[in-house]
């Protein structure tokens, strides 16, 4: 389905986020857990892109069977570095020949270590230049659906680090969503108050497509530490991490602690209309399975019914 018959006939989505698995052991194991997660009946799920080489493959593999052999709808993230625009072609083109309707376009991280590489050779500089040529793609009616891929983008309720002018920031979102983006999900926060801020800071630019809320729980005290290397910049509120180290290196309390703060984050975005939650999964289905327990959903539909 497209995501925008998907937005409009959510009132809330609720989706989830994997990454491609290197071998075949992890590949059951994910999906394992893509089936139970799969009874959480989601609006949609999305498979992370890498930096390059084989993983990039895996990506294409992992939506392929997603799309084949479950119900779920799959969105692939695509992003600029070390791409020419003919490779993203091809990409598109594999994409729309097996029916995948969304793409999540992203700017990416460039690589590091990677001999020879300069980022400057690659097509696209910025996400809204993805952005742009996917719509250029569509509008050649290589897509089987007429509107072609719908389009995502990303968003960082704490600013990205690479823009530290946070006025300039939000007028570069609302590049990607003029380019032709459906929808927006955001980096992982821990405090609503930022995604709060954020929404307000996005109608204030005139940015009105549904912003989605990325949701991360913290599950040990080095995933933590890993996080926050990755959501380079986001905070770390004091009493989150009160509560975590109150846990005194017990994994199975800091995942618990993790799943209650993400739960009360989730209930508390509900209260206040999110267009959406996008749990990163991190390919595992227990937190996210407890996260609904305890808002009391047997599934997504409570939420995305209208
Ligand atoms: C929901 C989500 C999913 C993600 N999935 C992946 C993934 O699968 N694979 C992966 O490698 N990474 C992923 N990332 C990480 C993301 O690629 C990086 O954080 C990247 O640095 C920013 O991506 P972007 O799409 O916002 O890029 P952009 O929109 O290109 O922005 C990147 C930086 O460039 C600045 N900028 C934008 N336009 C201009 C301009 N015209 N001139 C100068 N500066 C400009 C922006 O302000 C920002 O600081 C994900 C991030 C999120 C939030």
């Amino acid at each position: 389905m497209h995501i925008r018959d998907i937005l409009a006939q959510d009132h809330t989505t609720l989706s989830f986020e994997f990454f491609p698995p290197k071998g075949e052991a992890d590949a059951n194991v994910l999906f394992e857990n893509i089936t139970h997660l799969e009874e959480l009946q989601p609006s949609f799920v999305s498979v992370t892109y890498g930096a390059g080489g084989s993983t990039r493959q895996l990506t294409h593999d992992l939506v392929a069977r997603i799309k084949q052999t479950t119900t779920l709808a799959p969105v692939p993230h695509l992003t600029c570095v070390c791409h020419k625009a003919e490779e993203v072609d091809e990409i598109l083109a594999n994409y729309a020949k097996i029916g995948v309707s969304t793409i999540l376009a992203l700017g990416g991280d460039p690589p590091r270590n990677l001999p020879g590489y300069r980022r400057e050779d690659d097509s696209f500089q910025h996400a809204a230049d993805l952005v742009r040529f996917i719509r250029q793609f569509n509008e050649s009616g290589r897509h089987p659906d007429p509107r072609g891929f719908g389009i995502g983008v990303a968003g960082f309720p704490e600013g990205h680090p690479g823009t530290p002018n946070r006025l300039l920031e939000i007028e570069r979102l609302k590049a990607k969503v003029d380019e032709g983006a459906d929808y927006i999900v955001t980096q992982l926060f821990f405090d609503n108050r930022d995604f709060y801020d954020f929404r307000e800071r996005c109608e204030l630019a005139g940015i009105r497509i549904p912003i989605i809320a990325g949701i991360m729980p913290v599950s040990t005290a080095t995933g933590l530490k890993r996080m926050a290397e990755l959501a380079l910049g986001a905070r770390f509120p004091a009493a989150l991490l009160r509560a975590v180290q109150r846990c005194e290196g017990d994994t199975e309390a800091v995942k618990r602690v993790g799943i209650h703060w993400a739960t009360e984050q989730c209930r508390d975005l509900l209260d206040h209309n999110v267009a959406g939650i996008h749990f990163y999964t991190l390919n595992k289905s227990d937190a996210t399975r407890q996260i609904y327990q305890s808002l009391g959903l047997r599934d997504s539909l409570a939420v995305r019914r209208r």
